[in-house]
């Protein structure tokens, strides 16, 4: 275990930030200044769990925070600050709503399988003039802009100081491109350890919102910020380990170099997908998203049905390569935390009853959609995904009952629009 103390001392760190993702993704904050932080580090900093994302009341203790060492990252922008996840109590318990417990819960279910999930995240984004609802580049107008080199490089000054604070900080970022929809980019780094990769989506989210304010951008990690563009997708590439470090997803025997193992954790989101969509895709806009094959620049690139493809686009679930799967169900307003672990629990649901997912589609699902034989469709609104979730038992089992009824209180009352009332 580190020692607040002594990294402070060694890297030059003045103070830290105790940090947690709440149930709506919200990343929560207090600064301590390092002279207080091995003390605090042991007792925990308070926080009133009302006054954010999580379902508790006024009345109920203080969450006491306590950083986990693991997930230590000095600002690179900011060096004398050092953001650390943390895990959150009360009165000396394990809060269980805790999205980063959710997660680890998660974790361990598949390390007593001897299953190890690793994970890369793709969160795109907006860049905005913070003053209006509007794309800040004005010159950023093609009609496909997709890897667009001039608008790119127009946002150099901030893609390039992101790539070099993810190069400082060990995450090896690998490219960043200008995505389908004009004002949108997307940073690659590689995948890693599943609790790694939340920690980092989460700090990830901080740091380019932060960035791009000192650039004079508003970064926007919405689903759908704009009806006619392409939306937020937060796209996610899994693989399960043995604790040796082999990848039991690979074989190269398998149809497309998927191991049967793969075939049924996929088989596990099939199955599971609109109830999952209450976690992936967690907001009224999420489903604007959703459901559209069509945008200006032709294709949304999100998906509207429950099927699997090969190296396509235009499914739920993309097979890009040997060894991995991506599912690009997804969006930006998805807690980092839970997605992954929403995402791991239908998994292993697949493996647990060792499901087959069928054949998967090599059709373009945007011009030729499957037939209601040959898929579901994904929800279309929240109230659909939510109450999937409530019936989806298999999966708030996993979740467990304190975190989901957690989740489904605060969904219900704060997201969901309400009814208007009648005369
Ligand atoms: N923006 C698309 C989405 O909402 C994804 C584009 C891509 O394939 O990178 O999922
Ligand atoms: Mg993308």
């Amino acid at each position: 275990m580190t020692d607040l103390a002594a990294f402070a001392a060694h890297h030059g760190v003045r103070h830290y930030l105790f940090s947690f993702s709440d149930l709506f993704g919200v990343q929560r904050a207090k600064l301590v200044p390092a002279s207080a932080a091995a003390e605090l580090a042991v007792e925990g900093a308070g926080f009133a769990g009302f006054a954010a994302w999580l379902e508790m009341t006024p009345a109920d203790a203080d969450v006491l925070a306590r950083p986990d060492p693991a997930s230590l990252t000095q600002l690179p922008w900011q060096p004398e600050v050092a953001w650390v996840a943390t895990d959150l109590a009360v009165g000396g318990v394990p809060l269980e709503q805790a999205p980063r417990l959710v997660l680890q819960r998660q974790l361990e279910r598949a390390a007593a399988k001897g299953l190890h999930l690793r994970t890369g995240v793709e969160p795109e984004f907006f860049l905005l003039d913070p003053l209006a609802d509007a794309i800040a580049d004005t010159r950023d107008t093609g009609e496909k802009p997709c890897y667009d080199q001039l608008a790119l490089m127009r946002r150099y000054p901030l893609i390039s100081e992101l790539l070099e604070a993810m190069e400082a900080l060990g995450w090896g970022p690998y490219q960043a491109d200008h995505e389908d929809a004009n004002g949108q980019f997307e940073i690659n780094w590689t995948f890693d350890h599943a609790l790694t990769t939340a920690d980092r989506h989460a700090f990830f989210r901080v740091m380019v919102a932060t960035l791009a304010e000192r650039h004079g951008l508003r970064a926007s990690f919405e689903p759908k910020p704009f009806d006619e563009l392409t939306g937020n997708g937060a796209h996610l590439h899994l693989s399960l380990w043995s604790g040796e470090g082999t990848n039991l997803f690979a074989d190269p025997a398998g149809e497309l170099g998927l191991s049967t193992l793969g075939y049924q954790f996929l088989a596990g989101l099939l199955a599971h997908a609109p109830a999952l969509c209450a976690l992936t895709n967690p907001v009224e806009a999420s489903y604007r998203r959703l459901g559209r094959a069509t945008s200006t620049s032709v294709a949304s690139w999100s998906p509207s049905w429950i099927t699997y493809g090969g190296n396509n686009r235009t499914h739920m679930i993309r097979i890009p390569d040997a060894g991995r799967i991506e599912l690009r169900l997804g969006d930006g307003a998805a807690s980092p935390y839970l997605l992954q672990a929403a995402v791991l629990a239908a998994g292993l649901d697949g493996i647990e009853r060792q499901l087959d997912p069928g054949p998967r589609l090599d059709t373009n699902a945007y011009t030729h959609p499957p037939s209601e034989a040959e898929a579901r469709r994904l929800p279309t609104s929240l109230a659909e995904a939510l109450a999937a979730f409530e019936a989806d038992t298999v999966l708030s089992e996993a979740l467990g009952p304190e975190f989901c009824a957690a989740y489904r209180a605060l969904a219900v009352r704060h997201r969901l629009p309400t009814v208007p009332a009648t005369a």
